[in-house]
C-alpha cells in the first residue's frame, strides 16, 4: 500500500535562488537511507548537518510498495513510512533538511564547492555524498505502467512476493545470471530474455544459470511490451529481430524483473573523484573516503555489488563517523 511522503517536517532554504556562499561544517547530498543515517550521526555527533533531498526525496524506497527485509520492522514496513521515519529521526536531531538539487561540484584548491539548482555555491568543511544509483529501465511505457504491479528493477527486494511464481528476468549479464538463479531458488519458472546469442556474464555466472534446471534462456529474444488486467500477466517478445524467422512470442509471467544494468547518479562528481567504469564513486576499501581528503560517498552511489536499503544505511553511519574523524583531525 502507498501513503504519500510526508514532507511537513521540511525547513525550505529561502535563499536558494540568490548567488551568495554559504559556508557549512558539513554537507549531505541525498535523501536516502545512506544520506538520512549519514545525518543522524552527523547531528548527533554536533556536525550541524545541511542535507539536500534532490529530486526523489526518500530515495529509491518511496517508488516501492512493502519492506520486508529491513531489520526492526517484523511485519514489514511501506517505503514510504520507513523513509518518513529516517527523516524524522534526522530533523528530531537537528538536521537542516532542504529542497534543491547539487549541481555542481568544485574540489580543487583544497576548498569543498557544491552548486546547488545552479546557483547557491555552498562551502563545506566535509561533504557526503549520498546520492544513490537507478536501475535502467528498457524505456517500454508498460514499465511504468505496471511499475509495482510486476515490475521491478530488484530481485533481491521484490523476488520473496513471486514466489511459487512465473518470472522473467531481462538483461545478460552477470547481474541477470546472479538475479535469474536467486529467483529460481523461490519461483517455480525463471525466463532469461536475452537480446543476443550469448551471455555477457562471466563464465562462471554463464555456466551457472545454464545450468539451473527452472531457468529458461529465451536466445535473441527482446521485449515488445507487457500484458495483463492491473497487474502484469505475460510479456510480449519478438524473437530474431529483423532477421529471416522473426516471430512474436508470447510468455505468461507474473513478474519482470530488468537486469540490464544500473546508473550510479555520479556525474556532477566526473571531473572532482575518481569513479570506476561504469560511474561509481570509489572509495577506499572498508571506509567511505574518495580520492580527495573530505570528500566522503556513502550508499548505493559507490556500490555496485550490494545496493539495499540496510547496507547504503550501514555505509551513511561510516561515512558520518569518517567525516567527525577527519574533522578532528584523524586523516
Ligand atoms: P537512494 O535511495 O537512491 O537515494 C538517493 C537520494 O539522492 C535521493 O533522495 C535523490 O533525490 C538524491 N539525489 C540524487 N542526485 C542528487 C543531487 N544531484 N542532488 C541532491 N540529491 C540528489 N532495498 C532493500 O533493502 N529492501 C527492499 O525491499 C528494497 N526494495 C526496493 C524496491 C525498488 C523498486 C527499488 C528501486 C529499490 C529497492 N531497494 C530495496 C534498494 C534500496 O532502495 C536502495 O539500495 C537504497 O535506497 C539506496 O539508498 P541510497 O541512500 O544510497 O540512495
Ligand atoms: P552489464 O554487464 O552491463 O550487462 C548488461 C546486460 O544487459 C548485457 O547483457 C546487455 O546486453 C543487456 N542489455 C543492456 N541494455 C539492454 C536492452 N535495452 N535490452 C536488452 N538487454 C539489454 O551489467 P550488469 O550485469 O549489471 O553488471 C555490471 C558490472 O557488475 C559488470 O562488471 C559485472 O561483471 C559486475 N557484476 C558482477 C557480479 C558477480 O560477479 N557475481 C554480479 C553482478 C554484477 P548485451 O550483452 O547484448 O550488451
Amino acid at each position: 500500500m502507498f501513503k504519500s511522503f510526508d514532507s511537513s517536517h521540511l525547513v525550505e532554504n529561502k535563499n536558494v535562488q540568490e548567488s551568495v556562499t554559504e559556508k557549512v561544517k558539513c554537507l549531505i547530498i541525498g535523501s536516502g537511507p545512506a544520506g538520512f543515517t549519514a545525518a543522524i550521526y552527523a547531528a548527533r555527533a554536533n556536525l550541524k548537518p545541511v542535507l539536500y533531498e534532490g529530486l526523489q526525496p526518500g530515495g529509491q524506497l518511496t517508488t516501492t510498495t512493502d519492506v520486508e527485509n529491513f531489520p526492526g520492522y517484523p511485519e514489514g514496513i511501506s517505503g514510504n513510512e520507513l523513509m518518513d521515519n529516517m527523516k524524522r529521526q534526522a530533523l528530531r536531531f537537528g538536521t537542516d533538511i532542504r529542497w534543491g538539487m547539487a549541481t555542481k561540484s568544485d574540489f580543487s584548491g583544497g576548498h569543498h564547492r557544491i552548486r546547488i539548482d545552479d546557483s547557491y555555491l555552498i562551502e563545506a568543511e566535509v561533504v557526503i555524498i549520498a546520492t544513490g544509483a537507478t536501475a535502467r529501465y528498457l524505456g517500454l511505457p508498460d514499465e511504468s505502467k505496471y511499475a509495482g504491479s510486476g515490475v521491478s528493477g530488484c530481485a533481491t527486494c521484490d523476488g520473496f512476493f513471486y514466489r511459487g511464481k512465473d518470472v522473467a528476468v531481462v538483461g545478460g549479464g552477470d547481474t541477470a545470471a546472479e538475479e535469474a538463479i536467486y529467483l529460481a531458488g523461490l519461483c517455480r519458472k525463471v525466463y532469461l530474455i536475452v537480446r543476443r546469442d550469448v551471455l555477457r556474464a562471466s563464465r562462471v555466472m554463464a555456466e551457472r544459470v545454464k545450468n539451473t534446471p527452472n531457468v529458461e534462456i529465451l536466445w535473441k529474444h527482446q521485449t515488445r511490451g507487457l500484458f495483463g488486467d492491473g497487474v502484469v500477466e505475460g510479456a510480449s517478445l519478438v524473437k530474431n529481430l529483423g532477421e529471416a524467422g522473426e516471430e512474436e512470442v508470447n510468455i505468461k509471467i507474473d513478474g519482470f524483473f530488468l537486469a540490464i544494468g544500473h546508473h550510479p547518479n555520479s556525474e556532477i562528481f566526473a571531473d572532482t573523484l575518481q569513479l570506476d567504469e561504469v560511474g561509481y564513486i570509489k572509495t577506499i576499501p572498508g571506509t567511505s573516503k574518495t580520492n580527495i581528503p573530505g570528500i566522503f560517498a556513502c550508499g548505493d552511489v559507490q556500490d555496485p555489488h550490494y545496493r539495499q536499503a540496510v547496507t547504503a544505511a550501514a555505509s551513511g553511519c561510516m561515512a558520518a563517523i569518517d567525516a567527525e574523524r577527519y574533522l578532528s583531525g584523524e586523516k
